[in-house]
């Protein structure tokens, strides 16, 4: 896609970012019929978009921010992306078991209307935990997709989760919503916003924006290392916890950004499980911050931390972090045994958060804003902040910015738009069984409905790719080749380590081995036109950065040992 760059240097609008803002963005602009272009640096969705807790959430803990525009934002996009995206977003049941009464009911009005200050909050007690629960749930009210929140007492607290700390006095449970898989909801957007756009919607991954040439943006194609000059009416940085840097490339000396960084780990314990009883278990650790113990692709995944972060180094969950997590889980679950052998996959990445000095990383602000500047006569807006659950709305906003300086309107609506797979998903199993008849072509019923589940209702553009003696690959469990190979035609692959890491769940869930990469990469080599020597080059360059940003260490249980790079 870089040569379509190249060959027509020049659209309405360039965005550069390609995480899920930018490319919301994209899509909207895309549907408005502007002429508009993205860039990003590294793959889609490799910044903070994949290091995500895997929430699309009001942030019901943001309420104590008084964080309400945010929050009612939040939970009417949680709402409609349920709706909009019903492949990738599900209904996620949410508990919080509570070891007190009446704690923290005095700090939170305190923090709330004077300060943020650095010091450890009190203990968020039932009390204070049921206020907000009830302010959330009126939030949810005109959507009406998720039930009201209900609360139990001690005894029943036990019985559902014998595992819990026998101190609990109570568990509430309520409902956010769950993304299984952040990077193909992304990748759903791009495929939108470039069907919506046609010619006149280009995007290219492994480009960056490096410099400017007057008031053209220079960029850097990283494939193969040449520079070139874009013209623009409208310049979109949309680059996340970069947004300072990219200015800074862009000649602009700007303080925007204030990123915080956040961890995560993936463990494959049975035990640990079976003891969340599917729920998602949302509380909060000893030292006053709200952690999860969130059940995933039949593994667990354990999060998060909140530290102030440079974003000109790379970030990687350190043996500091990985001591914390062990700690959270045994502050709720003290009986259940812990192993770093048993962590498959580790991830770690930067908020995009303004920056506020003298505030607590977890009680800075995670609500959004958009800063214009200019490049000679070229607008230049910034953005700064965005969670990943309010992406559409902000991308609606931005958008309409972007318009506005163009002097144009909008034209369409994203609103109740569904999200590529997610159209016309079916999602009562009568449905689901009528819609795998129709389409399972020379696939088995459990198989097509393992693609339906994976790509929503775009898994009959993949059945059609696939022919009856498609066969699984021994070591990426649930993949074919074929599939891999329809994914590396469609989807820009540039990497092995793309499809190891966004275009499918291979890394995520565990278990890799040096046949893994070596099946996955021979199995797309031939439509990217790989010859033996880059499969080895692209094998060797997945192993570096799997052990390198995700501590993994093919074929053996637990992680690489990394300690504490960032001290
Ligand atoms: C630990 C953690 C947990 C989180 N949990 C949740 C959650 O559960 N729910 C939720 O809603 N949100 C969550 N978030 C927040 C959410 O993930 C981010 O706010 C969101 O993904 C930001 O998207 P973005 O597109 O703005 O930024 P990013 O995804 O970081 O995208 C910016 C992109 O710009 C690219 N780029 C940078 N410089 C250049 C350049 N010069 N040229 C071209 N490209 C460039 C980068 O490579 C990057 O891909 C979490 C974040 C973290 C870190």
């Amino acid at each position: 896609m870089a040569d379509s760059l190249k060959s027509r240097p020049s659209a309405d609008v360039l965005i550069i970012g390609g995480g899920i803002n930018g490319l919301a963005t994209f899509r909207d602009l895309a549907l408005q019929g502007v002429d508009v272009a993205l860039v990003e640096r590294g793959d889609y969705v490799s910044g903070a978009s994949s290091a995500s807790s895997h929430m699309v959430h009001g942030g019901i803990r943001y309420l104590e921010n008084g964080e309400f525009r945010l929050v009612k934002e939040a939970v009417v996009e949680r709402n409609r992306l349920l709706k909009n995206a019903p492949h990738y977003v599900k209904p996620l049941r949410t508990t919080i078991p509570i070891f007190s009464t009446f704690s923290g009911i005095l700090a939170a009005p305190w923090r709330l209307l004077v300060t943020h200050g650095s010091g450890k909050p009190k203990e968020r007690g039932a009390v204070l935990i049921k206020t907000g629960l009830v302010i959330y749930d009126t939030f949810s009210r005109d959507g009406g997709q998720v039930p009201r929140h209900s609360f139990v007492a001690k005894k029943r607290s036990l019985q559902r989760f014998p595992q819990l700390r026998k101190d609990v006095k109570y568990t509430a449970t309520y409902f956010d919503a769950s993304m299984h898989d952040p990077e193909r909801i992304a990748l759903d957007v791009l495929a939108d916003g470039l069907q919506a756009g046609g010619d006149k919607a280009r995007a290219a991954n492994y480009v960056e924006a490096v410099g400017t040439a007057g008031d053209k943006v220079t960029l850097l194609d990283k494939r193969t290392g040449d520079k070139f000059d874009f013209t623009a009416k409208v310049i979109l940085n949309v680059s996340g916890s970069w947004t300072d840097l990219t200015n800074d490339a862009l000649g602009k000396n700007t303080r925007f950004m204030g990123g915080t960084k956040g961890s995560h780990i993936v463990l494959d314990n049975q035990e640990l499980l079976a003891a969340t009883g599917g729920n998602e278990i949302f509380f909060e650790h000893s030292d006053g911050r709200i952690v999860l113990i969130y059940p995933l692709k039949d593994r667990v995944l354990v999060g998060t931390t909140d530290s102030y972060a440079d974003p000109s180094k790379p970030t990687v969950c350190t043996d500091d972090e990985i001591d914390y997590f062990f700690d959270l889980v045994r502050h709720v679950f003290p009986k259940i045994k812990l192993d770093r052998n048993q962590i498959v996959y580790t991830f770690s990445g930067i908020r995009p958060l303004p920056r506020i000095d003298d505030t607590a990383p977890g009680f800075v602000s995670r609500d959004y804003r958009i800063e214009r500047d200019s490049l000679g006569k070229t607008p230049v807006l910034s953005l700064v902040g965005g969670k990943w659950t309010t992406f559409r709305a902000l991308a609606e906003n931005l958008a309409d910015d972007a318009l506005k300086e163009l002097g144009k309107q909008r034209t369409v609506s994203t609103e109740n738009l569904a999200i590529g797979g997610g159209r016309h998903y079916p999602v009562s199993k009568t449905d689901k069984e009528q819609w795998i008849a129709e389409n399972r072509g020379p696939l088995s019923a459990d198989r097509t409905s393992q693609l339906l589940e994976r790509y929503g209702t775009r898994a009959a553009e993949v059945i059609r790719s696939l022919t009856d003696g498609e066969q699984l690959l021994s070591a990426a469990p649930g993949y074919s080749a074929e599939e891999l190979r329809h994914l590396a035609s469609t989807e820009q692959v540039v990497h092995l380590d793309d499809v190891l890491l966004r275009r499918t769940a291979i890394a995520f869930v565990g278990g890799m081995t040096a046949e893994t990469l070596k099946q996955v990469a021979q199995a797309i080599a031939d439509p990217l036109g790989w010859d033996a020597d880059r499969v080895t080059s692209e094998i060797n360059r997945a192993t570096q950065l799997l052990h390198d940003s995700h501590r993994v260490l093919l074929g053996s249980p637990g992680v690489a040992d990394i300690g504490n790079p960032e001290q």
